[in-house]
């Protein structure tokens, strides 16, 4: 990655042009960095952010120059200003910093759909996630908890496992030193759980299925650890168990979806609810090193860019 200076982008029609206070840093930035994900280079990374409305383009009504806004899912946010379309922009609520708004976006709105509908999180079931210590997992974790789950996580280090405790996880499982399928079984006597949430992927993926009940469901939500190999869907007549791999932009697919979790998101937060961990801040300037610090694990929480 490379900084360099590009003309101020004129919103087209539809459009906002947003100077931005806050990026957030995401894996799927690395994916697309990496080429895992196919784009067309150069580009600007970033796909999540929070700013100000800086010049509205044709046929755009409900916003304002000078309105705080925040969005997901539209490239190019590592950087001073970007064009992001409107029907993307959420109004910051009242109180809320544009740090905690950029904080809480993507893997808000991420951890709100796995816990409610990539499996609906039942009282009194117990669910494993990876990465407990992650941007998404801390939040996942506090999101399963108000659904009355138990929650079992998986760490690699004492220090994040002090966080996904912190976070409220009721068993931490530091996956680099101990099997998390031999302690999933000891904390359910041998049944297995309903659901596995794993976003970390090549090198948990086959414990994972080892860890689900019949009929339980993984949800691979990501690949931190690099992709999964292509799957025989034999291997899932082990138990009759389900697989999805879900992307967040099929769960904000329409508006009313994204303002109705959006609202959950940044409700529970202002309510003191919700608690969004900034593990680490860069200037523009270090975005490298910010990619650097989110593959090399050192990382807990959310990966921000200062602009
Ligand atoms: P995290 O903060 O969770 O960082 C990734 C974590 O994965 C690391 O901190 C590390 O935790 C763990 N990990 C395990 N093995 C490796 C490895 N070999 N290399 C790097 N990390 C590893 O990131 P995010 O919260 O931003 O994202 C978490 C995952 O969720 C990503 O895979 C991302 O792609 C996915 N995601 C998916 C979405 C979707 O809709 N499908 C949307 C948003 C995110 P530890 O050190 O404890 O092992």
């Amino acid at each position: 990655m490379e900084l360099v200076d590009l003309p101020v982008p004129s919103p087209a029609a539809g459009q906002v042009l947003v100077k931005i206070e806050v990026s957030g840093v995401n894996f799927i930035d690395v994916y697309l960095r990496e080429g895992r994900y196919p784009a067309v280079l150069p580009f600007v990374p970033g796909q999540e952010a929070a700013g100000t409305v800086a010049k509205l383009g044709a046929g755009v009504s409900g916003l304002a120059v000078g309105d705080r806004v925040a969005w997901n899912g539209t490239r190019g946010t590592y950087a001073e200003f970007a064009c992001a379309p409107a029907a993307a922009l959420l109004k910051i609520p009242e109180g809320m910093s544009s740090v905690q708004a950029a904080a809480c976006l993507l893997q808000g709105l991420t951890a709100h759909y796995l816990a409610h509908d990539a499996h609906t999180i039942q009282a009194g079931e117990t669910v494993l996630i990876h990465a407990g210590a992650g941007g998404v997992g801390l939040l996942l974790t506090q999101m399963a908890k108000r659904l009355g789950a138990r929650v079992l996580t998986t760490v690699s280090s004492q220090q994040k496992a002090e966080l996904s405790l912190a976070a409220g996880a009721d068993k931490v499982i530091l996956y680099t030193v101990e099997s998390f399928v031999e302690e999933v079984k000891r904390q359910t006597d041998g049944d297995g759980l309903p659901v596995v949430y794993d976003s970390v992927g090549k090198t948990t993926f086959d414990d994972s299925l080892k860890c689900l009940r019949p009929r339980g469901l993984l949800v691979l939500f990501g690949a931190s650890s690099g992709a999964v190999p292509a799957l025989d869907p034999i291997r899932l007549m082990a138990g009759s168990l389900y697989l999805t791999r879900p992307t967040l932009k099929d769960y904000v697919r329409t508006r009313s979806e994204l303002e109705r979790r959006a609202a959950d998101v940044f409700g529970w937060m202002a309510g003191g609810e919700l608690n969004v961990r900034v593990g680490a801040t860069y200037r523009l300037a270090e975005a490298a090193q910010a990619h650097i610090d989110l593959t090399g694990r050192k990382t807990s929480g959310k990966v921000l860019l200062m602009i």
